[in-house]
């Protein structure tokens, strides 16, 4: 942990002092995960999980989870499956949908159902209690569902502000057509070739929901000095032109080093995950992230006495 800090610091300092990102140096893969463990998440989310996986930790930080869930089928059924009344403090949920159809509700009175492309960004702050579920026509009809919910921590100072939510449905988000079509870029959070994504994030994030046609390659900029990782959800990929990635594989990037290519051996679709390390103690315990054991202690009293509210 204390190395990881004292690294992520050497990176800011080097940011800091001049600014010079050196373009040409690689952000090199450092290692290719497979999935961790695989769980329900209540009745209706099957996820493997990527973050903190099988020896990420926080290496990935402000990036403390990433399930993925399905895809997978199910039959039509009248009671919508899902997971049920329960609480968040001191993150963000992000959940990313590709197939099928999710519906949110929550304590702070927001409510909102997500298609295919579509995002839905809650940040939970000082707490919660919401339920996600699939939607009820998807539910009645049945059919595949494929989303990933990512966990996005906040800063110390931003942990106990007021919970918000952003829907960012497929039309909000800007999409850069590749040159020689080589595919897709939809830009969620974050800067990339002249877009910005729609998501107000607390620290700095690049999200984006990539596609490379079979045979193409894309030449793709990330921050130096950010932790960076690339999600294969499908296809396969040659990183920096050495490393392969396949299905259902993540692979960690260096801090250091600010661009990267992605070649695809198939076609693939690819989350593309950045953000400046947050260099602050995490304390994490279920649904709530904080800084120490006592805020955990904190959190824990204040849901069981009602203070984050219930769902209506
Ligand atoms: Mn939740």
């Amino acid at each position: 942990m204390n190395a990881m800090r004292s690294h992520a610091d050497e990176h800011r300092v080097q940011m800091d002092r001049g600014t010079t990102v050196d373009m040409g140096q690689m952000k090199q893969v450092v290692k290719i995960y497979p999935p961790g463990s695989a769980y329900m998440v209540g009745d209706g989310f099957p996820v493997r999980n990527f973050i903190p996986g099988a020896g990420l930790g926080e290496r990935l930080s402000p990036f403390l989870l990433l399930d993925y869930a399905g895809p997978k089928t199910f039959p039509p059924t009248d009671h919508p499956r899902g997971v049920g009344e329960h609480p968040h403090r001191g993150f963000e949920t992000v959940t990313i949908v590709y197939e099928g159809m999710v519906a949110h509700r929550d304590s702070a009175g927001n409510a909102g159902t997500i298609g295919p492309g579509d995002v839905q960004w809650m940040t939970a702050a000082s707490g919660i209690v919401h339920e996600e579920m699939h939607e009820k026509e998807f539910a009645r009809q049945g059919g595949t569902l494929h989303a990933i919910q990512l966990w996005v921590n906040l800063p110390k100072a931003a942990k106990m502000s007021k919970p918000g939510y952003q829907t960012l449905l497929s039309g909000d988000i800007p999409t850069v057509a590749l040159d020689g079509g080589a595919g897709r870029i939809r830009v969620i959070a974050g800067q990339c070739r002249g877009a910005t994504g729609p998501a107000k994030t607390f620290t700095p994030v690049q999200l984006y929901d990539l596609r490379v046609n079979a045979g193409h390659r894309v030449d793709l900029d990330l921050p130096n000095g950010h932790n960076a990782a690339l999600f294969v959800l499908s296809g396969r990929v040659a990183v920096n032109g050495v490393q392969t990635v396949n299905e259902a594989e993540l692979a960690l990037l260096d801090q250091s080093g600010a661009r990267l290519t992605i070649e695809a051996r198939k076609d693939a679709t690819i989350l593309v995950l950045g953000g400046e390390p947050i260099d602050e103690p995490v304390a994490r315990y279920g649904p709530f992230v904080m800084n120490t054991q006592q805020e955990i202690v904190q959190a824990i009293q204040d849901y069981q006495a009602g203070k984050m509210g219930h769902l209506t």
